[in-house]
């Protein structure tokens, strides 16, 4: 019956985040009126990031292949190295346009009332690549709240015994707030206002 693959797909659609009930409707019956090539388009695109999507083992952005395509592009700066919490945060400063270096994702920030000490979280694999290769600077861009400001300041403990330049990202981003919902502007300006710590 109609209704009941209707009905299955709101139910699919309220699975995501920020959807609710009253737009995974809007959102399936606008699904319903779109292109058959449209929508296989989308189905293609959700199944290909599940398949083919793992971690680059260098820097942990999301990848296609072993190594991600920023780790693996010659042109990038191999002398500074943004640390930042999560892959969806390397879009955010990509789209900025206001960086050229490396990337280290973290996987999560340090919150050690949920169980996220640092050995949850990808550190050691930084002061790894610190130690071989030729880092000159660490922008430390975790987000501009208790758990970001938290796991910067450990890291910059960490990072005190090495000949690496340490910066945090400046604020022109809300005390607070979170990167991902950072706008280019901003996020070029957090970078460019950026201070040694
Ligand atoms: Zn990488």
């Amino acid at each position: 019956m109609a209704q009941g693959i209707i009905e299955n797909l709101i139910t699919e659609l309220i699975k995501l985040p920020g959807i609710g009930r009253k737009t995974a409707q809007r959102l399936a019956f606008f699904i319903l009126a779109m292109s058959e090539e449209d929508v296989k388009g989308i189905s293609r695109a959700i199944n290909e990031v599940k398949e083919k999507a793992r971690f680059c083992s260098e820097c942990f952005n999301i990848a296609e292949n072993e190594i991600c395509s920023i780790c693996s592009n010659s042109s990038r700066d191999r002398n500074k190295l943004c640390v930042v919490e999560e892959p969806s945060n390397i879009l955010v400063i990509e789209k900025s346009k206001g960086f050229n270096g490396l990337y280290h994702v973290l996987l999560g920030a340090l919150s050690p009332i949920d169980g996220v000490t640092p050995d949850k979280l990808k550190i050691e694999k930084l002061i790894e690549r610190v130690k071989k290769n030729e880092i000159k600077e660490i922008i430390l861009a975790t987000n501009p709240n208790t758990k970001g400001e938290m796991t910067a300041q450990y890291i910059r403990e960490l990072l005190k015994p090495f000949n690496v330049k340490v910066t945090r990202i400046a604020y022109g981003l809300p005390m607070g707030a979170d990167i991902e919902f950072a706008d280019e502007v901003t996020m070029n300006k957090a970078l460019e206002g950026r201070r040694e710590m």
